[in-house]
């Protein structure tokens, strides 16, 4: 039991999954940490990028923030997630993120739902769900497949409809032709 021992200075309950103290955590809070990944969904969508941002808390502070940069990055692996997962293990130096909280914009795709596996992230709080490819719950349930070696639990809908607006303006853009705002984000006075 000293591994169970080793987690539970302080009697905090278990994740009955992999074994993590439960994040503690409230509505009111989720939405704080995802404004901050709306943020970085914003800063995505001035690049021409598509508009997802993440955010991964630890002991309630921010160990990483990324948005998506697959085309700066010419990567097709540089979404937001992952970008912020390995932002996250070099700031805890450990591949293991126990521990933590994922925010993300929109639900994870395959590849990010298998790195957030792979991670042991304990936690994920997504806004907008995507039916049609999501990776996490919705096309493939990958964040809660009992045939991997880690479940997530999972919170979804926070400021959702944030999410999905800047989706869609920003796909509205591609359609005319500008993936560009048409706006500046500061407008002057
Ligand atoms: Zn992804």
């Amino acid at each position: 039991m000293a591994f169970l021992d080793r987690r539970n200075r302080g009697n905090i309950p278990l994740c009955l999954h992999c074994r993590e103290p439960a994040v503690q955590t409230t509505p009111d809070r989720h939405e704080f940490f995802m404004r901050r990944a709306l943020a970085e969904a914003r800063a995505a969508a001035e690049e021409g990028e598509v508009p997802v941002g993440a955010v991964i808390i630890h002991e309630g502070r921010i160990i990483a923030a990324a948005h998506n940069m697959v085309e700066r990055l010419k990567d097709p692996t540089a979404h937001a997630e992952i970008l912020a997962i390995t932002q996250a293990a070099a700031a805890l130096r450990d591949w293991r993120l126990e521990g933590t909280v994922l925010y993300v914009t929109k639900e994870p795709c395959p590849m990010c739902a298998g790195a957030v596996v792979l991670a042991r992230i304990p936690l994920v709080v997504w806004g907008a769900d995507d039916p049609l490819r999501g990776g996490a719950l919705s096309r493939f349930a990958i964040l809660q497949s009992e045939t991997l070696n880690h479940r997530c639990r999972i919170v979804r809908g926070i400021l959702k409809d944030e999410s999905l607006a800047l989706l869609q303006g920003f796909f509205r853009r591609l359609r005319r032709g500008t993936a560009i705002p048409e706006e500046p984000r500061n407008p002057p006075d």
